[in-house]
Formats: structure tokens, sequence, C-alpha cells
């Protein structure tokens, strides 16, 4: 437990959460302000700062609930869809450093817009970025 992380607090029960899934590794509880009905955060249990620290067991786990909460909400609240979304980093608009994605069930004609698509490369850039990516992979 770190001191002072909300996510932790409310692992602990120190603070109230609507909690719509738990098992011994993951708590899945109600964003405190949703951007669409049941939209949900995914949590490991033990405190990673995001996705750069947490192993990867960890994050395969994480993912595989995210993917049976978004089912559920489809099955159970009528969405249509869902995102996936994790921030990592302050950069990246991470605001609680603990580690967790959001479900995000969508809903025909919510208008929530996740996909602008703003970057234009620069004369060989793509070429480039591959080529460092591909680097950094290896
Ligand atoms: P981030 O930007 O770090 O990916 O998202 C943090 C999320 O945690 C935000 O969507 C925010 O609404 C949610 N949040 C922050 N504090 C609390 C809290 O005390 N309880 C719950 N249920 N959600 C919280
Ligand atoms: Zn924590």
């Amino acid at each position: 437990m770190t001191e002072n992380c909300v996510f932790c607090k409310i692992i602990k029960g120190e603070l109230p959460a609507r909690v719509v899934y738990e098992d011994e590794d993951v708590m899945a509880f109600l964003d405190i302000n949703p951007v669409s009905k049941g939209h949900t955060l995914v949590v490991p249990k033990k405190h990673y700062r995001n996705m750069v620290d947490a192993p990867d067991d960890v994050i395969a786990k994480i993912y595989t609930i995210a993917k049976k909460i978004g089912v559920a909400a489809m099955n159970a609240l009528g969405a249509k869809g869902f995102n996936v979304i994790s921030n990592n980093e302050k950069v990246a608009g991470q605001e609680v450093f603990h580690f967790h994605v959001h479900v995000i069930p969508r809903y025909t004609g919510d208008e929530l817009r996740y996909d602008v698509k703003g970057y234009k490369y620069a004369e060989g850039e793509a070429d480039e970025v591959v080529k460092k990516l591909n680097e950094a992979l290896k």
C-alpha cells in the first residue's frame, strides 16, 4: 500500500466505491466521474505506478477482466461496444498513479470521441519512426 494513494484506500476499504468485480488480485469499481454509463476502472490490488512498472502477468489479467466487464456492459446495460484505455504518465492524462484501465461502455449515438486523428508525419518521418521502434523492440 502506498500512502495517500486513493485506489489503495478503496482496495483497503478505507474509502467507499461501487465495486462491480473483485477477486484476490483485482478490484473493479465505477469511476466517480464517469464519461458514460457503467464507466469502470479495473485496478490491481498491488500498487504499481502504471503499465511501465506493472509485471506482464498483472497487465494481462487486468486486460482480461476489462474485456469481461466490457462484455457484461454489452449484455446488461445495452452498450453496443466499449473502449479500453490506460493513461500512462502525466503527459498521457494519468491523474491517479496506481495502474488502472478504464472500461468505457459505448452506446449508439453517444458522440464520445477518442479517435481524433491530428498528427501529420513530416517527409520521411514515418519510416524513421518505424526504424526506431523496430530497434527499441529488439
Ligand atoms: P486517470 O486520468 O489517472 O487515468 O484516471 C483516474 C480516474 O480515477 C478518473 O477518471 C477519476 O474520475 C477517477 N477517480 C479519481 N478519484 C476517484 C475516487 O476516489 N473514486 C473513484 N471511484 N474514482 C476516482
Ligand atoms: Zn495504490
